[in-house]
């Protein structure tokens, strides 16, 4: 990791395999948070103001349907935050952004683009100066995020992919929301050579997306009410 202001932190919620990000400033104190978990939100937080950090926006890749986001938690912790998500989410948050949107925090900025399939509202943030970008689910490593709930549809996530992940350079680093196997990080490059998935032609990807027969997820019904309020009812 190059540059003395950065902060970067990968942090992991081991019920739902879901990573949070927490990126910083260290020199102007800012920071940002994609995907916290609710059941986390008081760890995040407590990190965050060991590091001396000002949370700016506590924000989501998209709706979830396997946990309840902790934005809503850390704005009642740390009160200068603000929730962030992407208009076409559906949900409700203090800022929403839309694709081209630029988030930043101190000397640091997050490219907003759409990537829908998922859901309707995905989108994935780069971060160019770093060479990453994080993907929520809609590339997962060596797969992809279900198509089967929400608004899920294997066309539209094959194309998101192919149109907005696959065209950055081989060498970007990729950060899921998820991982159920301990894999932490992958690659443009090895995404394209590796995912069994998205190697596929979109008739082939289509198929096998539309016949995973995966269970019906456990916490959807909790988790996306939860969500489109933040993750807290008031
Ligand atoms: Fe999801």
């Amino acid at each position: 990791m190059t540059g003395k202001r950065l902060l970067f932190r990968q942090l992991f919620d081991n019920i739902s395999c879901t990573y949070t990000y927490l990126l910083g400033d260290i020199l102007a104190k800012e920071a940002v948070l994609i995907d916290p978990v609710l059941e986390h939100a008081e760890r995040d937080a407590r990190i965050i103001k060991e590091l001396n950090l000002n949370l700016k926006y506590a924000m989501n890749t998209h709706m979830h349907a396997d946990h309840v986001t902790g934005t809503g938690q850390l704005k009642k912790i740390l009160p200068n935050c603000k929730s962030l998500i992407s208009k076409e989410s559906g949900a409700k948050a203090d800022v929403y952004v839309t694709s081209g949107d630029v988030i930043k925090f101190g000397n640091h900025q997050l490219e907003v683009v759409a990537t829908p399939g998922h859901t309707n509202g995905c989108v994935t943030y780069i971060w160019r100066d770093q060479e990453m970008a994080f993907t929520g689910d809609t590339l997962l490593i060596r797969g992809c995020g279900r198509t089967d709930f929400q608004e899920g549809d294997p066309t539209t996530l094959y194309h998101s992919i192919h149109k907005n992940i696959f065209s950055l350079p081989d060498h970007y680093l990729l950060y899921p929301a998820h991982d159920y196997k301990g894999v932490m990080c992958t690659s443009v490059g090895e995404e394209k050579l590796y995912n069994p998935r998205l190697t596929k032609s979109l008739d082939e990807f289509v198929d096998i997306m539309k016949n995973l027969n995966l269970p019906y997820p456990k916490m959807i019904d909790k988790a996306v009410p939860a969500n489109k309020v933040c993750g807290v009812f008031d």
